[in-house]
């Protein structure tokens, strides 16, 4: 609903604008509808048509795109005799992948900072990180995530300056879900001293410190205000992180503006809070046991895991770690929690775009045994709901936006086909075909979608 009102409202101002400019000119009449050129129509020819949700491939499949939308998706549709054709009949066409936790704007390296973000924010404007951000998200949408969640840690409101750049139509990229600020008790997750901390406020624009119901307040406003559309929190990341009180008015005050609420969960007080507060999703799995699993469950809390998988080069993960990580996305799926696929890939492993860095992310979900399909759906189904577009962004279905991607191979049988996406359609545009990325319809000199977008 959400997404609607935003799209919907620079078409109502257009249309006041052009309005007030005919009245000015004085010789157009009100009521007159000015003739308009139809929409340019494609087909997009589907030899094999992905369902998430049903898990199962269809055959033979005509999706009828029309402007930014789908027309009509069946077997054998007739294609109009003007319309576009694209033939992907040797391919798995399927709706776009969701991305539940990433950080676009903070890429963290080996060097100079030895994959340590504390440094990276203090060596790399919010500027620099915003265009690393555009690139991010070019690379994203390359790989065929067409939705990310932004998370955070995006110096001062790069994650919004990206959507707006997205939305407006300045530059191509998934539809970004953004947080804003990281709200946390004093500290955030950085440790500083005395005098930074105080005298130069350095954990600022990392986190936005919110110890008392005002300040937690306050903060959620600051966020709403510079363009969140999710909120943030650290549940845990001190000794004195939030209660479920606490948690319940982070909820409260968010909702007010139709925002849902994430937490960082480290430790299992944390964790207790966050469920017995129903917060909307939790990000990392590590306090997550049984008994919390079951609690989400009943009250359908999506789980964000960030489950990293070994082998990533300078990003170690041990072998009683990775068996641990391993039994804790197995024992949520047992118990029926709503999982989505969730990276946490903030930093730069050479030679790997951040797409593909995330689709390395799979290999966790097939070690765990995890059914394809069930995976297949954390990484679509599961992340329209967590990202609330499940009405009109993700499924390919008549009146949604049209996010396509296709790749050869099946990702039912093999979960790694997914690392070769040959195409792309973000919102009826063609980003990607026959694997080369071609952004030019993308890029604009002005906010074509509207500067009303924010
Ligand atoms: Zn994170």
């Amino acid at each position: 609903m959400r997404q609607l009102l935003v799209e919907a409202t620079p078409s109502w101002s257009r249309l006041v604008l052009a309005v007030l400019v005919a009245l000015a000119s004085g010789d157009v009449m009100i009521g007159q509808a000015q003739p308009q050129a139809p929409a340019q129509v494609t087909a997009i020819r589907a030899g094999r048509l992905l369902d998430p949700e049903a898990g199962r491939i269809l055959t033979n499949q005509v999706i009828l795109v029309e402007g930014t939308r789908i027309r009509e998706v069946g077997a054998n549709l007739t294609i109009p005799p003007n319309a576009r054709v694209i033939d992907l009949s040797a391919m798995t066409v399927m709706p776009g992948l969701v991305e539940a936790h990433n950080h676009l704007a903070l890429t963290y390296k080996p060097f100079p900072e030895n994959n340590i973000y504390y440094y990276t924010y203090v060596q790399e404007s919010t500027a620099l990180r915003a265009i690393q951000a555009a690139s991010n998200g070019i690379q994203m949408l390359a790989s065929g995530f067409t939705i990310v969640r932004d998370m955070g840690n995006n110096a001062n409101y790069a994650d919004t300056a990206l959507r707006q750049a997205i939305d407006q139509g300045w530059i191509p990229g998934p539809t970004i879900i953004n947080s804003g600020i990281i709200i946390g008790g004093m500290g955030g997750q950085f440790f500083p001293t005395p005098e930074m901390a105080k005298d130069h406020n350095i954990v600022y624009p990392e986190y936005l410190d919110a110890d008392t119901p005002d300040e937690i307040v306050k903060a959620i406003r600051q966020n709403i205000l510079f363009g969140a559309k999710v909120i943030k929190i650290c549940v845990d990341c001190k000794p004195y992180g939030y209660t479920a009180d606490e948690i319940r008015l982070v909820i409260r005050e968010a909702a007010k503006s139709g925002l849902k609420v994430e937490g960082h969960v480290q430790t299992q007080n944390g964790a207790r809070n966050a469920i017995d507060a129903g917060i909307w999703s939790i990000a990392h799995s590590g306090a997550l046991t049984d008994e919390f699993h079951k609690l989400m469950a009943q009250k359908g809390i999506f789980r964000a895991g960030t489950e990293t998988p070994p082998g990533l080069e300078g990003h170690p993960v041990s072998d009683a770690a990775y068996k641990r990580t391993l039994a804790g996305l197995k024992n949520a799926y047992d118990n029926k929690v709503p999982l989505t696929f969730s990276t946490d890939a903030d930093y730069w492993v050479q030679g790997k775009t951040r797409g593909e860095l995330c689709l390395e992310f799979v290999k966790t979900w097939i070690d765990a045994g995890i059914p394809n399909a069930d995976t297949l759906r954390a990484m679509t189904i599961n992340g329209y709901k967590l990202s609330e577009t499940e009405n009109t962004r993700g499924p390919i279905k008549a009146g949604f936006f049209a996010d396509i991607i296709a790749l050869p191979g099946n990702p039912l049988e093999d979960l790694n086909a997914l690392k070769n996406v040959q195409f792309v359609m973000k919102d009826g545009q063609v980003f990607k075909q026959n694997g080369v990325m071609t952004p030019a319809a993308f890029f604009h000199a002005g906010p074509v979608n509207g500067w009303r977008i924010r």
